[in-house]
């Protein structure tokens, strides 16, 4: 891993939000970065890209549910013959189906599970033997505060956010051989698509909670992302770092 200006970086859910300002703070460093998107409507896949090529960025962007196994492996099949390394893989696409327990159908647990957690399991699996070949790597999942202390409503989200620390853990015990290391990102309450259909009481209840009282940006994870990933990290691995504002110590 260095911090030249040609690494390879595929970030699942760059479209928009997080997954977007990732992108951006690896374009720093003039990255060539693949961004993987599931809507229908490309628009926010485009205007990201746009942006990305307007600094002279080389940029690509995929449609994948990611959360299916045939569909992740494929495109990777791709990605993999069309660029001599990947280098750093950011596993971030996520959705929300929020209710209560006792109102969640099998189905919302499933959505859930499959796009939060499977889709982090396909994309690893299929870009690490590929990185055990180069010998070096990193990797970070997108998790969440709520995976650490849950939260009311959302028990198949941190369900999933949870399962992405263990996984995180156990993956970076097996690859540190190759020189890869993985790592975990727990953002707590984001200004994105994602917490804007948060109610405003509810929203209000949670900046109460918050030490620094107010809501983190997508840059503040993207940069948390962006140093595990970079040399100054090297000798960090299986390690879940909180972006939170104070949320959860
Ligand atoms: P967002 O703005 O809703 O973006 C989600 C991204 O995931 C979009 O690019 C979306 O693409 C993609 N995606 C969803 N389903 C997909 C699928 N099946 N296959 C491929 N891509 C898919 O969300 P965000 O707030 O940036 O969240 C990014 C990550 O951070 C998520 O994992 C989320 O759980 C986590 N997180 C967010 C917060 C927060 O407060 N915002 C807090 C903690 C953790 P399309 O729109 O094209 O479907």
């Amino acid at each position: 891993m260095s911090d030249t200006n040609s690494r390879t970086v595929i970030i699942t859910g760059g479209s928009k939000g997080i997954g977007r300002s990732v992108a951006y703070r690896f374009a720093e460093e003039n990255a060539k970065i693949v961004l993987i998107h599931f809507d229908p409507s490309d628009d926010a896949c485009n205007e990201t890209l746009d942006q990305l090529k307007a600094k002279g960025i080389e940029a690509d962007g995929y449609r994948a549910d990611i959360s299916s196994f045939e569909a992740a492996s494929q495109l990777f099949r791709e990605l993999l013959e069309k660029h001599d390394n990947i280098d750093v893989l950011v596993n971030n696409a996520g959705i929300t189906r929020d209710t209560l327990l006792l109102r969640m159908s099998e189905e919302m647990w499933d959505d859930v599970l499959r796009v939060n957690l499977k889709s982090v399991f396909n994309c690893t699996k299929s870009v690490i033997r590929a990185m055990s070949q180069q010998r070096g790597g990193a990797i970070v999942n997108i998790s969440s505060v709520v995976g650490q202390i849950g939260n009311f409503g959302q028990s198949n989200y941190a369900a999933s956010k949870a399962g992405i620390m263990g996984f995180t853990k156990s993956i970076a015990r097996e690859v540190a051989g190759r020189g890869i290391n993985v790592n975990a990102v727990a953002p707590g309450f984001i200004d994105t698509e994602m917490t804007e259909v948060i109610p405003e009481k509810a929203k209000e209840n949670f900046l109460r909670q918050i030490p620094f009282g107010k809501m983190g940006k997508p840059e503040d994870v993207a940069e948390a992302v962006y140093w595990l990933c970079s040399d100054a990290a090297s000798y960090i691995t299986g390690q879940v770092i909180h972006v939170n504002g104070g949320l959860y110590m």
